[in-house]
This record gives C-alpha cells, sequence and structure tokens, in this order.
C-alpha cells in the first residue's frame, strides 16, 4: 500500500506552529515512503476563512519546504460531494432525518438534567416511521451507536475507548442542506486517498465519530497517529503570551528553514539523543513509534542553538541565497552585488556564532558600511590621537607584502612591537577604522574580505 499523508489547516488567522510541526511530520512520513503528501484547505467556515489566511499557509509551507502533491484541495468547493455522501448514507438508513426544533432539543436537555439523566440528545426520529414525517426542515443525523464501545487504535495513543453512550447521533447535513465540517473531513481524506492521518490529540475524540461515517459507508479507516499538542516552556497550552505563535514570526527572526524543520521535528518526537541533524537524517529516522505521548515544550533557548548549528553547518552560496530570501521577505534593503561577493569571500567567518540572520547580518556589519564610516561612541573612545597616529603609520606598511593572513599577521606582530605596544591596543583602534565598531569579526577576517585597497583606505579615513 502507497502512503498518503497530508495537512489540513484551517484558514483562519496566521499559519500556527502546531500547524507546521504536523505538516512536518506528514510531509516526512510520506516523503520518506514514496508516498504522496497532500494539501487540503479546511475553509468550509466562511465566516473565518480568508484567503489571506490561506496565503499565509502557502507561505509558510513554501518557505519551510514542504512541497505538496495534486492541487491544494478546497474543501468548500466539495460541499456537493459531502452532501452526496451524506444522502447516500440516508438512503442506506446509516443516517435519518430529524425534525426537532432548536427550541425542542432545548426543552429535552433541560427535562434531561432536571431528571438527573444524560443531556445527550436522543432525537424522536431515530426510529420514527417515514409517513410521519412532516413537510418541514430537518437536518440529517447519523445513526450511531447507543451501546458498547468504539476503539480507535492510534499509533501513539494506543488502543482508545470511548463509550458509545457519549456518542450522540451526529449532524451530518445542517437544514438548509450544508455539510458539517465532521462529516466533510471524512469524505474528503477518503476520496483523496489518505491512508495516514496525523493530526493534534485535540482531534482525538472526532476520530471516534468520524470512524462511524467510515464504517457506515463500508470504507477502510486510515491509520490514526494523534500527536500531542505543543506547550510553552511553563508546560501550559501554548499561547500567545509564551510569544510567537505564527510561523511567518520565525520566518521573520531570521532563523533557517533547516534549523526550523530540525526543531519541529524534535517537538514531541525523538530518535535517540539526536538533536541537531540535517533532513536526510530526519528522512531516515522519522517514523510513528518515535512520536511522544506527552506534550512537547517549546524551547526558545533550544531552537537558537540548533540555528547557530544550522547555519554554521550550512554551504555558504546557499546561506547567501537564503539570507537574501530573508532580506526580501523582512522587507529590509537587499544586498547590492558588491556587499554579496564579499559576504560570499567573509561567510566562512561571519557564520560562526551567528544564531540567526539578523545576527549573521550584524556581524557582517563592516561589509554593509560604507566610507567615511562614522565609529559608534565605543569605537570612536578607541580613536584617540595616540590611536589616529600609531594608525597613520601603519598604513605605508601595509601597502607592501602580500595580502595574506600569514603575512598580515606578521606585519602587524613586528608593527605592535615597534611601537611597544600590545596587539590588543592596536586592534581596538582598527576595528574602530576598518567597521566603526568595538565588536567585530576578527581584524584579519575583515582586512581579507575588504581587500587591501578598502582597508587602507578605511584606516587612512580613521587616523586623519
Ligand atoms: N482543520 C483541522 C485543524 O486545523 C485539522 C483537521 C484534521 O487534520 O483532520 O485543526
Amino acid at each position: 500500500m502507497s502512503v498518503v499523508t497530508r495537512i489540513a489547516p484551517s484558514p483562519t488567522g496566521y499559519m500556527h506552529i502546531g500547524t507546521a510541526r504536523t505538516a512536518l511530520f506528514n510531509w516526512l512520513y510520506a516523503r520518506a515512503r514514496g508516498g504522496k503528501f497532500l494539501l487540503r484547505i479546511e475553509d468550509t467556515d466562511r465566516a473565518r476563512s480568508t484567503p489571506e489566511a490561506t496565503d499565509a499557509i502557502l507561505r509558510g509551507m513554501e518557505w519551510l519546504g514542504f512541497d505538496y502533491d495534486d492541487e491544494a484541495v478546497s474543501q468548500f468547493e466539495r460541499a456537493g460531494r459531502h452532501a452526496e455522501v451524506a444522502h447516500a448514507l440516508l438512503d442506506g438508513g446509516h443516517a435519518y432525518k430529524c425534525f426537532s426544533t432548536q427550541e425542542e432539543i432545548e426543552a429535552y436537555r433541560e427535562a434531561a438534567k432536571a431528571e438527573g439523566r444524560s443531556t445527550l440528545f436522543r432525537s424522536p426520529w431515530r426510529d420514527a416511521d417515514p409517513s410521519t414525517h412532516p413537510d418541514a426542515p430537518f437536518v440529517v443525523r447519523l445513526r450511531m451507536p447507543q451501546d458498547g464501545e468504539t476503539i480507535i487504535e492510534d499509533e501513539v495513543q494506543g488502543s482508545v475507548t470511548f463509550p458509545n453512550s457519549n456518542l450522540d447521533d451526529m449532524i451530518l447535513l445542517r437544514s438548509d442542506g450544508t455539510p458539517v465540517y465532521m462529516l466533510a473531513v471524512v469524505v474528503d481524506d477518503h476520496d483523496m486517498g489518505v491512508t495516514h492521518v496525523i493530526r493534534g490529540d485535540d482531534h482525538l475524540n472526532n476520530a471516534a465519530r468520524q470512524s462511524h461515517i467510515y464504517h457506515a459507508m463500508g470504507w477502510p479507516l486510515p491509520v490514526y497517529a494523534h500527536i500531542p499538542l505543543i506547550h510553552g516552556p511553563d508546560g501550559k497550552k501554548l499561547s500567545k503570551r509564551h510569544g510567537a505563535l505564527g510561523v511567518k514570526e520565525y520566518r521573520d527572526m531570521g532563523y533557517p528553514a533547516a534549523a526550523m524543520r530540525n526543531y519541529l521535528a524534535r517537538l514531541g518526537w525523538s530518535h535517540g539523543d539526536d538533536e541537531f541533524f540535517s533532513d536526510a537524517q530526519a528522512l531516515s529516522w522519522f517514523d510513528l513509534p518515535g512520536i511522544g505521548k506527552s506534550p512537547a515544550r517549546f524551547d526558545f533557548k533550544k531552537l537558537e542553538n540548533l540555528s547557530g548549528q544550522h547555519i554554521a553547518a550550512a554551504e555558504d552560496a546557499a546561506l547567501l541565497q537564503e539570507l537574501g530570501a530573508f532580506l526580501a521577505t523582512s522587507g529590509r534593503e537587499a544586498l547590492t552585488d558588491a556587499q554579496q561577493s564579499l559576504m560570499a569571500k567573509g561567510m566562512g567567518s561571519l557564520k560562526e556564532r551567528a544564531k540567526t540572520f539578523p545576527e549573521l547580518l550584524d556581524k557582517a556589519h563592516y561589509i554593509t558600511v560604507s566610507r567615511p564610516i562614522t565609529p559608534d561612541d565605543k569605537a570612536a573612545k578607541s580613536l584617540d590621537y595616540v590611536s589616529r597616529r600609531i594608525l597613520s603609520e601603519l598604513t605605508p606598511q601595509l601597502q607592501t607584502g602580500s595580502w595574506t593572513r600569514e603575512s598580515l599577521e606578521a606585519l602587524m606582530a613586528g608593527f605592535a612591537e615597534a611601537q611597544g605596544i600590545k596587539f590588543g591596543k592596536l586592534a581596538a583602534p582598527l576595528r574602530a577604522a576598518l567597521a566603526g565598531r568595538s565588536v567585530t569579526p576578527s581584524v584579519y577576517d575583515m582586512m581579507l574580505v575588504l581587500g587591501r585597497d578598502e582597508s587602507i583606505a578605511r584606516i587612512a579615513d580613521a587616523a586623519h
């Protein structure tokens, strides 16, 4: 059997980080097995669904590299098919028309409460003779079993039992003939050939009810894997108060997509003690038994740490390209061609110890700044009279000799010694001259990337 998984987000608001994690699990599962990974936009709730939210989902998927097969499916557009299935269930006797009004249902519940009975609505129309049906609006309800148990075999939760006495005859079609969400999910999953439903465990109860639609239609159940939701660092359900919830926020904070995938994989899934891994490793390792039963805690420190490792491990050219995309999507100024080539030259040292793209850019300040450089306050302090004199004596010496790390190191050491100063004394004004800052990459790294002419020009500027 070939695997078909899907992500079925509701386009209301932003793309939630939990949705991204669910998408990742489904994507990994399908891709590693040569299966299909599908996208369905669950836009049945017309009041809350917006095109902007759909767009946010599509862009989030694209950023994270979750390529999906076939066209994205709109659930709303399939309403006719959902209704068709409801009618088939009606014709087969698995569903019935219920004419109870809202007021009658309310009255039923009130009475049940007063008598201390279950307030679960039991429709009087379940077994009514069709000849007694009035000419009035009706909903279509599924005839659910009332005794016994419904058992969901779940790859994460194990065998989960639901007493059928807790299941009401759920509505399939509203009185205006529109299908409900619970029906739509099942029909769509069946029609899309979904073999594995991997989703948040807030849908576990739904699975119990949805399974009866499958049974009634004679359709095979998918394999279920309900994954625990993501919690904040305090162990409480992830909410705005914990910080960023939307995928876009992480993109805008400048985490590389590979780091995000790595971190999301670790939210609720593990492979031994492995924390830092590549997509290829995740693809070969990911499986449902590795998903834990307890909620994962979101940990920014861990994400940052992984992000730094991914930046350091990335190929320079790929990193530069992703940095360009980051600048564009976060509305920052693009790099000029000249800056790009300096960046490519300096990437080896820049990418060490940068945890995000903004940190990388901050380290690359010496590349993006242009002459004349105005030093910041702290850097300006190291450009006092004595230091400026030292710099002006250094410039002519930089004109000759080869422009390599070894010869620059030798030259600086000799120069410092002749001046009777420690190299540290020389480094601070050089940082100020080359970058206008007191904290920068190494002086040699900057000089090698900037080249002889630009370095000398900057030092001469500062020496004046
Ligand atoms: N649309 C549902 C959600 O966003 C997912 C339904 C499902 O995966 O079955 O939570």
